[in-house]
């Protein structure tokens, strides 16, 4: 669910990974929807970066990144919209409480729209803004995000992802450049919220028995963070495992390539 560095790289032998379906929900056609926490958003640089993971989404979600979700019954992603919401100034930690008011006030207020009963909010936290997960995790000890739903009478299920401005001493420093932490952990939990969208609140959708959802792997097999990500189309991508063709990949062959 997270995307915690596992640091240990000692010499134990990993197991092959397999993931396998656990009868779940799988969002067949999840709608992603970007809301930026904070001022900074509105600064600059931050416009600037707000821009930027825009259109990140727009070019990986319509890019061969995908093709491996086919596997895993994704039949196809879509951009929803892009907002952003004020916060406190004073407002240094951003705990799952915190996410779920953000998310459900926005709907009631209309400035985040409902666009499908597949919508998922993904939250860019602002920089130096810590996520603190409800299991324990911080982003200052490794955690880059997580993926998680609540239900609300009002709006039904709502899946959403978190992001964590990524640099050094907070969130998952893959590279110098935070555009690129940001993107890769976003990958990252937009694969997971897809392929396993009722983790901890329901039944599990794809899951490796080792190693957990889809892209968990890649972070928990315990190489070096520079391996467990890749390009594509100049963005950088979490690496996530395919069953069909038993390795890791950011941009995998179609699935149904022409026979010789
Ligand atoms: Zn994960």
């Amino acid at each position: 669910m997270d995307t915690s560095i596992n640091s240990f790289n000692n010499h134990v032998s990993f197991p092959t990974p397999e993931l396998t379906y656990h009868g779940g929900r799988i969002l067949s056609a999840p709608v992603f929807s970007n809301v930026y926490i904070g001022d900074y958003w509105r600064t600059t640089r931050g416009a600037q970066d707000r821009q930027y993971l825009d259109k990140f989404s727009k070019d990986i979600l319509g890019s061969p990144y995908t093709r491996v979700w086919k596997e895993y019954g994704v039949k196809r992603a879509k951009v929803g919209t892009s907002t952003s919401l004020t916060l406190s100034p004073t407002k240094k930690a951003f705990t799952e409480l915190d996410i779920q008011r953000s998310i459900f006030n926005g709907l009631q207020s209309g400035s985040i729209k409902r666009t499908s009963e597949q919508d998922v909010f993904t939250l860019f936290l602002p920089p130096g803004m810590v996520l603190l997960s409800p299991d324990g995790y911080s982003s200052r000890e490794g955690l880059g995000g997580y993926h998680s739903s609540f239900d609300s009478k009002q709006f039904g299920r709502i899946y959403y992802a978190v992001v964590v401005y990524g640099s050094t001493g907070n969130g998952i420093p893959f590279s110098a450049n935070p555009r690129d932490n940001i993107t890769v952990t976003a990958s990252h939990e937009w694969t997971e919220a897809a392929t396993d969208p009722d983790v901890n609140n329901g039944e599990l959708g794809w899951y490796d028995a080792n190693y957990g959802e889809v892209s968990d792997i890649i972070m928990d097999m315990g190489g070096p963070l520079s391996q467990a990500y890749g390009s594509v189309n100049g963005y950088k991508v979490q690496k996530n495992w395919s069953n069909r063709d038993q390795r890791f990949e950011v941009r995998p062959l179609a699935l149904h390539p022409k026979a010789l």
